[in-house]
C-alpha cells in the first residue's frame, strides 16, 4: 500500500477470485465456468472484420443486444441493463441503492460484502438456518437494499418465487436485488414479478450458462426508472464498459439460445450423477439447482480434500469460513471430467486402493 491511498480504502478487504493457476493443466471445477465452448456461431464472430472494427468505439447504448434480450425474455428494451460482467451491475446497484444499508445471507456470494465495504455501508449478514436454507421472513420489512442470490452460492439452494414476492411486497420502498447467475440450471426465475414491482432488480450473467466468462457480459432487468438510475452511474463511470467484441458475442449468444439450453441440460444430468456418487461415498451434499455441488465428506476434512484433489490435478473451491470449511464447492464439468473427479475422490478417501470398503 502506498502512503497516497485515501484513508477510507486503507482497510478495504478486496474480493478474492477463485485461483487460476498456470503451473500445470488442471481439471477446473473451481470457478463455475462452463466446460463447453460457446456455440460455433458465437466464436465465428471473432473474425478479421470484427478485428478491423476495433478502431471504433462500441455502441454505448448497446441497442441491438438490449433488443434481442428484451425479445427473448418478454420485456421491453427499457427494462434491460448491460454491464461488464454482472459484478459491475452489482457494483452500480450497491452504489445506487445502499444508502440505508444492505441485508444478505451470511453464506452467499462474497462480493456483496466487498461492495458494502467499498461504499461504507452498514451491512447485516443474516445467518442461513442450520441446514443452509434461507428463511424469507428474515428479509421482509427491512427497508434496506435486500440482496439474495437465487439459487444461492456456494450452497446451490434456492427459494420459491412466491417467497420473493413476499419480500418485494414488504419492502416497497427499498430495492430488492435477486442475483440469478445460476437460474438456468434448474432454478425458478422471478422475472415475471417485474410487472408488479418497481423495486425489483434481477441480475443475470453470460458467464455461467452462456459459456462466456472470459467475455465479461452481464445483464439485468428492472423498471425503466431503475435502469435509468444504473445508466446514470454507468455513464458517470465508463460509457464504453462493454467492448465491441463482447457486444457482438452477446448478440450471437442470444441467437443461439437452443445450443445453451442443451448445455444446461447436460450439466444438470451430470450434476445429478455426481450428487448420487458423492452420496454413495458418504458425502453430505446440499440440494443444488446450480452448476455446482456443495459437499462435505464424513471421512476427510474440507481443506484436506481440496489439497489432495489439487495435488492430483483437480481444482475445486474451498472456503475457510468456519460454518462451511468442511465443504467444497465443485463445479459441474463434462461427464468425463466428473467421472475422473469421482474416481479421484475414491482414491483419496480410500487411500489409493479400493479394498478397505
Ligand atoms: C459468478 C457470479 C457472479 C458474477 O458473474 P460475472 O462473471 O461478473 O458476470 C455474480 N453473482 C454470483 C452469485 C455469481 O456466482
Amino acid at each position: 500500500m502506498s502512503r497516497f491511498l485515501s484513508e477510507k480504502y486503507r482497510g478495504l478487504e478486496a474480493y478474492t477470485p477463485g485461483e487460476q493457476p498456470r503451473d500445470m493443466h488442471y481439471i477446473k471445477l473451481n470457478t463455475n465456468e462452463s466446460p463447453f465452448p460457446p456455440a460455433p456461431e458465437v466464436t465465428a464472430v471473432l473474425n478479421r472484420e470484427q478485428g478491423n472494427l476495433l478502431r471504433l468505439y462500441p455502441d454505448p447504448t448497446a441497442k441491438t443486444l438490449k433488443q434481442k434480450l428484451a425479445k427473448l425474455y418478454g420485456v421491453e428494451p427499457e427494462n434491460v441493463f448491460l454491464s461488464n460482467g454482472s459484478d459491475e451491475t452489482l457494483n452500480f446497484a450497491f452504489m445506487a441503492y445502499g444508502e440505508k444499508g444492505a441485508v444478505f445471507p451470511d453464506i452467499t456470494y462474497g462480493f456483496y460484502q466487498v461492495y458494502g465495504d467499498l461504499y461504507g455501508m452498514d451491512c447485516a449478514q443474516i445467518p442461513l438456518k442450520e441446514d443452509f436454507t434461507l428463511d424469507y421472513r428474515d428479509y421482509c420489512q427491512r427497508g434496506k437494499l435486500v440482496v439474495i442470490a437465487n439459487p444461492n452460492a456456494p450452497t446451490g439452494m434456492s427459494i420459491p418465487v412466491k417467497q420473493i414476492r413476499r419480500i418485494l411486497e414488504t419492502n416497497r420502498d427499498s430495492l430488492v436485488l435477486i442475483d440469478e447467475a445460476y437460474v438456468d440450471f434448474g432454478g425458478e426465475t422471478c422475472l415475471p414479478l417485474l410487472r408488479g414491482f418497481d423495486n425489483l432488480l434481477v441480475v443475470r450473467t453470460f458467464s455461467k450458462s452462456r459459456c462466456l466468462a472470459g467475455g465479461r457480459l452481464g445483464y439485468a432487468f428492472g423498471s425503466p426508472e431503475v435502469v435509468e438510475d444504473l445508466e446514470k452511474l454507468r455513464y458517470s463511470t465508463n460509457p464504453y464498459n462493454i467492448n465491441r467484441l463482447t457486444l457482438a458475442l452477446g448478440e450471437a449468444t442470444v441467437d443461439a439460445e437452443g445450443y445453451y439450453q442443451d448445455c444446461c441440460t447436460r450439466i444438470i444430468r451430470s450434476r445429478r450423477w455426481t450428487e448420487e456418487k458423492l452420496k454413495e461415498l458418504g458425502f453430505h451434499v446440499l440440494p443444488s439447482q446450480a452448476n455446482f455441488l456443495f459437499a462435505a465428506s464424513n471421512r476427510i476434512g474440507g481443506e484436506e480434500l481440496y489439497r489432495e484433489l489439487k495435488r492430483r490435478g483437480i481444482l475445486v473451491r474451498h472456503f475457510t469460513k468456519p460454518r462451511i470449511c468442511q465443504y467444497n464447492r465443485i463445479t459441474i464439468g463434462t461427464q468425463e471430467q466428473m467421472e475422473i473427479f469421482v474416481d479421484t475422490v475414491k482414491e483419496i478417501i480410500w487411500g489409493g486402493t479400493y479394498e478397505n470398503l
